[in-house]
């Protein structure tokens, strides 16, 4: 293992010889089920922070909501026994003053905490003057400006070594990852702080075990510092985050994978294709979904035409949506042509639904600038 004072140098200019490995289950679950898990991940010589939630922020009361307090205990026998510096998640000031007490190397702030300015500053001046590691996860909303704020308020206060994670951002419909990755916001943090590490938590991105080792591969290519991935010895009987926890086995194989420089080390492009996919497809279901609510108003729209004897197609306003988006296409570095073409195909779509509605077929409507 790295010794700590090497760990935050590397980590404080930004990139190490190797990425930081941070591993371990979603939760501390019981002093048995954390040596199993670090006793494997110590085994693989790659892992330098073993990370487990003690107060475990859920969705819906009634879940399991972490062993509190007693199990910082766990984790400080965890570094006796195996050397692994030790981290966890603190959302409130007693949780900081708790984590001091019983010495961990580094805590994180979780995604729902960091929304919270008021309470981020409240953490940052608890921590101020101390020297331990603050790992500032991004917020659930794709809000560059609120996750580079938080990391703002722990930088101001002085507190040790700033980090920040990359855990994925809300998507309100169905997905194929749990926390849609935007990589151009993780992207854009590094533009903005270009000494910030910067690490990627493959593991709440994916939300399923299959897709971590494409998204830790994924992270690392794209300069990533450093991964935190949830290892679990029997994950389908985890408490909590069960589908996306890898076994110590499954673990050690991507680590191989990805650092183990023999005949196991992946190629540049392994998995890489699924990703992408997995990305575009995510996307597709953004514009279908688009598409449907535009077509949607389209309809509300006509009925409103229908009561007020306003005639289908208004050219000015037709005109006015096409310099719009023809202005936002220059922007993007989209072909004009193509977006010609599917506006096009678009106004022509939401004609004919204007035409079919309901309100339409009633007589006394003027269909004259319809075509
Ligand atoms: C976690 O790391 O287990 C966790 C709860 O993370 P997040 O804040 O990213 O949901
Ligand atoms: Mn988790």
């Amino acid at each position: 293992m790295r010794n700590l004072q090497n760990k935050s140098s590397a980590m404080a200019k930004g990139r190490s010889s190797r990425p930081l490995l941070i591993a371990g289950p979603c939760s501390a679950e019981s002093p048995r089920q954390l040596l199993e898990t670090a006793t494997a991940l110590a085994a693989t010589g790659k892992v330098d922070y073993f990370r487990a939630g003690v107060w475990k922020p859920r969705t819906s009361p009634g879940s399991f909501e972490g062993m509190g307090s007693k199990a910082l205990g766990w984790l400080k026998e965890i570094r006796q026994a195996t050397g692994l510096a030790i981290c966890t998640e603190v959302a409130s000031v007693k949780h900081v003053e708790e984590a001091l007490l019983h010495d961990l190397d580094m805590i994180w702030i979780g995604a729902r905490t960091v929304s919270n300015p008021f309470l981020v500053q409240e953490l940052a001046e608890t921590l101020k003057g101390t020297t331990i590691g603050v790992m500032v996860k991004n917020p659930m909303a794709p809000d560059l400006d609120l996750w580079a704020g938080s990391i703002e308020r722990f930088r101001q206060a002085g507190v040790g070594q700033v980090s920040a994670i990359h855990r994925g951002f809300f998507y309100w419909t169905k997905s194929l990852f749990r926390n849609h990755p935007w990589w151009h916001i993780p992207s854009g943090l590094k533009k903005r702080m270009p000494d910030l590490p910067v690490i990627c938590d493959p593991s709440h991105i994916a939300g399923n075990s299959k897709m971590v080792p494409l998204i830790a591969r994924r992270g690392l290519e794209l300069g990533m510092d450093g991964l935190m991935i949830e290892v679990h010895p029997e994950p389908a009987r985890a408490l909590s985050d069960a589908r996306q926890q890898l076994s110590p086995g499954a673990f050690a194989s991507l680590i191989l994978q990805l650092f183990g420089g023999q005949e196991g080390e992946a190629t540049h492009y392994d998995g890489m294709l699924e990703e992408l996919r997995a990305e575009v497809d995510v996307i597709d279901q953004v514009l279908v979904w688009a598409l449907s609510n535009r077509m949607k108003l389209a309809g509300e729209i006509a009925g409103v035409k229908a009561h007020t004897h306003t005639g289908i197609l208004q050219t000015n306003r037709w005109e006015q949506v096409i310099e719009g988006v023809m202005a936002k296409s220059r922007e993007s570095g989209l072909r004009p042509d193509f977006i010609r073409n599917l506006f096009d195909q678009i106004h022509r779509e939401s004609l004919s639904i204007q035409k079919g509605s309901p309100e339409n077929k009633k007589p006394g409507i003027c269909h004259t600038f319809a075509i």
